[in-house]
C-alpha cells in the first residue's frame, strides 16, 4: 500500500479531469458531486442506471415493497381496534409498476444532481488502461485521480437447475407474483424477500444451511426473528442445503441435502454478493485485490496505486449505502480538501427489514466478551401495546450489552416493530460513548417501545 496522500494542486493541465469516478451508485455520485462543489473538474461513468444497487435494485425497491408487505397484518390488526375492514385484495402489477415510476423518478434525481454539480456524466462502461488512463466506451480520458466505486452483483449458487431460479435482480420484475416461493440463504436479502412474499400472501419456505436465521447478529435476536416468521407461516428448514433444482410441467422441484423435496414456483437465491472487479483493468494498472476478492484499500480508501482510490461495495468493508457514502466523503476530503480523514467504521447501525424488523449497533455479546472480557447483558422481551388490543401474537426484544468496567453501552439491538426508527437515535448515544448510567438518567419517552433501552434496571447475565 502506498504511504503518502497526494494533495498536490489538482488542476494539473496536463489531465482531461482531476478526477474519474467508475460507478454512479451512492458512493460514486457522492464522491463526483463532492469533489466537484470543491471546484474539481470531474466526470463519472455508468454503464447500466444512476443510483447504483441501493436505488436501482435494493434498497429502496426492497423497502416500497415491504411496506406493501405490512398492510395485510394491518387490516388484520384494525378489527381489534374496533374496525372492520371490507374485503381486501393485492395486484402485484400494479405495485410493481408504482416502484418502477418511483424509481425512475430518484434515478432522475441522481442525474439531476451530478448536472447541477457540473459533473460530465457518461452513460457508458469504463477500464482503466493505466494508473491515469481511463477507457469509456470509445473515448480515451485521463485524470489526475480516479475513484473506483463499481458496486458488487449477486452471488449465484452454481450446479443443476440453478438457471430456473431467481436473485433479488429478478425479483424485482417479476410478472406475476409467485403463489409458492423457497428462499435460499439466512443473511439480509433472504429473511427481507422471505417476509415480503409472506406479507403478500405467497406460501415461502427459507432454506438455510445454518441453525439460526442472520448469522453474526445477536443470538436471541436471531432465534426470536425465527419464531415470529415461523407464527407468520414461513416454514423455516435450518441445517439443509438445496442439491439441484427439477423443472416440472407445474412448477420446480427443489432437491434438499437430506433427500427431502419441495416443490415450488420459484427459488429464490440470496446468498451473498461479490465485490465488481472484473474487467476494470484492475491486474493491468497494479490495483491490488484482497484475499476475499474486493478491491484492498487503506483506512483512506486509497488503493495499492496512489492515485486511485475505492469506496463502497467493491471494497467489501461493511456493505451499505451509508457506509458508502461517508467512505466518499472522507475521499473528498482527503484529496480535494487537503484534511486527510479516515472514515470511522466502527459503530455502524445496521437495519434488517424482516417483519419485524431488526436494528442493531455495536457489538453482540459474544464480540464484547472477546474484546472486552467481562460484561453485562440487559434485556427486555414484551408483546408490544398495539398487539394488546389486536390480538396478534408478536414479541418484541431489546438487549444492551454493557462493558462491565467502565460501564459503556457497546452494543444496542432490537427485533420490533420500528426498530430501526428507534435505533437510529441510540446509535448517536452508542458512538459518543454513552454509559448505562447515561441511558438510566436519560427519561423514557412514554408509552413507547423505545422507552425501554432506558428502563431496563436489572441485567438478566454479568
Ligand atoms: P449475506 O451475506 O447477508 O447472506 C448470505 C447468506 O447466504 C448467508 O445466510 C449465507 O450463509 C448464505 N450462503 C452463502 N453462500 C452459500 C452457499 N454457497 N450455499 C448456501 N448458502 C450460502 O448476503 P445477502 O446476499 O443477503 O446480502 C448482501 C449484503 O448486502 C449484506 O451482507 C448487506 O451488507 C447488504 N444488504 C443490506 C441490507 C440492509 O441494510 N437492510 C439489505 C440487503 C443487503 P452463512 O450465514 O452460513 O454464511
Amino acid at each position: 500500500m502506498a504511504t503518502a496522500i497526494e494533495t498536490d494542486d489538482f488542476d494539473a493541465p496536463e489531465y482531461d479531469y482531476d478526477l474519474f469516478v467508475i460507478g454512479g451508485g451512492s458512493g460514486g455520485v457522492r464522491g463526483a458531486r463532492m469533489a466537484a462543489a470543491t471546484g474539481a473538474k470531474v466526470a463519472l461513468a455508468e454503464e447500466y442506471r444512476y443510483g447504483g444497487t441501493c436505488v436501482i435494485r435494493g434498497c429502496v425497491p426492497k423497502k416500497l415493497l415491504s411496506y406493501a408487505a405490512h398492510f395485510h397484518e394491518d387490516f388484520e390488526d384494525a378489527a381489534g381496534f374496533g374496525w372492520t375492514v371490507g374485503e381486501s385484495s393485492f395486484d402485484w402489477t400494479t405495485l410493481i409498476a408504482n416502484k418502477d415510476r418511483e424509481i425512475d423518478r430518484l434515478e432522475a434525481i441522481y442525474q439531476r444532481i451530478l448536472d447541477n454539480a457540473g459533473v460530465e456524466h457518461i452513460r457508458a462502461r469504463a477500464s482503466l488502461i493505466d494508473r491515469h488512463t481511463v477507457q469509456v466506451g470509445d473515448r480515451t480520458v485521463t485524470a489526475k485521480y480516479i475513484l473506483l466505486a463499481p458496486g458488487g452483483r449477486v452471488s449465484f449458487p452454481h450446479g443443476e437447475g440453478w438457471e430456473h431460479a431467481i436473485s433479488s435482480n429478478e425479483a424485482f420484475h417479476l410478472e406475476e407474483q409467485p403463489k409458492r416461493v423457497v428462499v435460499y440463504g439466512g443473511g439480509y436479502i433472504a429473511v427481507e424477500f422471505a417476509a415480503i412474499f409472506n406479507g403478500l400472501g405467497s406460501e415461502v419456505t427459507q432454506v438455510y444451511r445454518g441453525d439460526a436465521l442472520l448469522r453474526g447478529f445477536d443470538r436471541d435476536i436471531r432465534e426470536g426473528l425465527g419464531e415470529e416468521m415461523a407464527k407468520k407461516g414461513i416454514a423455516l428448514e435450518f441445517n439443509v442445503t438445496i442439491e439441484r433444482i427439477e423443472k416440472l410441467a407445474s412448477g420446480l422441484l427443489v432437491h434438499l441435502s437430506d433427500g427431502r423435496t419441495l416443490e415450488t414456483d420459484a427459488v429464490f437465491a440470496a446468498t451473498g454478493r461479490t465485490p465488481n472487479t472484473d474487467n476494470l483493468g484492475l491486474e493491468s494498472v497494479g490495483v491490488e485485490l484482497n484475499k476475499k476478492g474486493a478491491v484492498a484499500v487503506d483506512e483512506f480508501s486509497r488503493t495499492s496505486v496512489p492515485n486511485i482510490y475505492a469506496v463502497g461495495d467493491v471494497t467489501d468493508r461493511i456493505n451499505l449505502t451509508p457506509v458508502a457514502i461517508q467512505e466518499a466523503m472522507a475521499f473528498v476530503d482527503t484529496v480535494f480538501r487537503g484534511q486527510p480523514r479516515a472514515m470511522d467504521h466502527s459503530n455502524v447501525a445496521t437495519a434488517v427489514f424482516s417483519h419485524p424488523p431488526i436494528c442493531t449497533v455495536g457489538l453482540t455479546v459474544e464480540e464484547a466478551e472477546k474484546q472486552y472480557g467481562e460484561v453485562e447483558v440487559y434485556k427486555s422481551a414484551f408483546r408490544p401495546m398495539k398487539h394488546t388490543l389486536s390480538g396478534r401474537d408478536e414479541r418484541s426484544i431489546m438487549k444492551l450489552v454493557v462493558e462491565k468496567h467502565s460501564k459503556k453501552v457497546v452494543g444496542l439491538h432490537m427485533l420490533g416493530a420500528d426498530s430501526p426508527e428507534i435505533v437510529q437515535g441510540f446509535a448517536v448515544a452508542i458512538k459518543a460513548g454513552a454509559t448505562k448510567a447515561m441511558f438510566d438518567a436519560t427519561v423514557g419517552i412514554h408509552p413507547t417501545a423505545a422507552e425501554e433501552f432506558v428502563t431496563m434496571r436489572e441485567p438478566v447475565s454479568s
